[in-house]
């Protein structure tokens, strides 16, 4: 299997996209570290993904902070003994009208989308370098980190930040064989739109559930809003030794609503 003997830890994997990636990097041989905030669920994605035969543990993290960071590289370390491929994933928004986006929404988003990208890296590539044997780094980017979108100012800010990040730490990691990559979605089906349709309701911006997605997704060529399920093939190849000649990208998977 594609990543037999690979361990992969995954970010913001309790649900959503992250769990979908930790699901598929367990069927094809992966031991996958479920690494979230919710460790409850987390727990519940590992627990699926040994019901269908896969190694997986699960990690309760904030991973905007070092300390448990470096925790979450010594758990993986000491259950699967080395680390392989890590994929920043976690992320948040909360949706403010731009004339009343706050420092503190700000502060919140930068510090979980695109300051625990800059601290995972750090501390997972240390591990990989002392390894000896390279890695791979993916980073869960977003449309929002190509164009900028009024009332989520913070989220776009901290996406154009990600892509930098993937830029910058690409340079800095490939001496070590580390490569890093990323994809950037359009609209996925995952719990976080449900809360950022339930913010449209209450901002007016639309009136029932699913409105909004569906109105944000309007331009996607492909006529439909996307699921983490359509966008695990290209993560999991930029995680493959497939995609090793592809360097400090970021792939749009986005339906064709942006065409750079
Ligand atoms: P989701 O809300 O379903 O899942 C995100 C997960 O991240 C949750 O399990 C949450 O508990 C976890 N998390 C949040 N803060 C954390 C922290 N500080 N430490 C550890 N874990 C934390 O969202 P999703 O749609 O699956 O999003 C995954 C990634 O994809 C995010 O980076 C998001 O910005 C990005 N993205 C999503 C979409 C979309 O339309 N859903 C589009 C583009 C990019």
């Amino acid at each position: 299997m594609r990543f037999d003997g690979k361990v992969s830890i995954i970010t913001g994997s309790a649900r959503g996209i992250g769990k979908a990636i930790g699901l598929r990097l367990a069927k094809e041989g992966a031991s996958v570290v479920f690494a979230d905030l919710n460790g409850q669920q987390a727990k519940q994605a590992a627990t699926e993904a040994k019901q269908k035969g896969g190694k997986a543990i699960a990690v309760t993290v904030d991973v905007s902070e070092r300390e448990q960071v470096k925790e979450m590289v010594k758990k993986t370390v000491a259950e699967f003994g080395k680390i392989d491929i890590l994929f920043n994933n976690a992320g948040i928004n909360h949706q403010q009208r731009f004339l009343e986006i706050t420092e503190d929404n700000w502060n919140r988003i930068m510090k979980v989308n695109a300051l625990s990208v800059l601290i995972c890296t750090q501390e997972v590539a240390k591990q990989m370098i002392k390894q000896g044997h390279g890695g791979k780094i993916i980073n869960t980017a977003s449309l929002a980190g190509r164009q900028g979108y009024p009332d989520i100012a913070p989220y776009c800010a901290s996406k154009f930040a990600v892509i930098a990040l993937t830029q910058s730490s690409a340079r800095a990691l490939a001496p070590h064989n580390i490569i890093v990559n990323g994809f950037s979605p359009g609209v996925v089906d995952t719990p976080l739109w449900e809360q950022l349709d339930r913010e449209c309701i209450e901002m007016g911006i639309s009136k029932e559930p699913g409105e909004a997605m569906k109105n944000f997704a309007a331009s996607a060529l492909v006529g439909r809003v996307s699921t983490p399920d359509d966008i695990v093939g290209l993560a999991t190849f930029l995680a493959s030794s497939e995609s090793d000649y592809i360097i400090g990208q970021v792939i749009g998977i986005d339906g064709g609503m942006i065409l750079l």
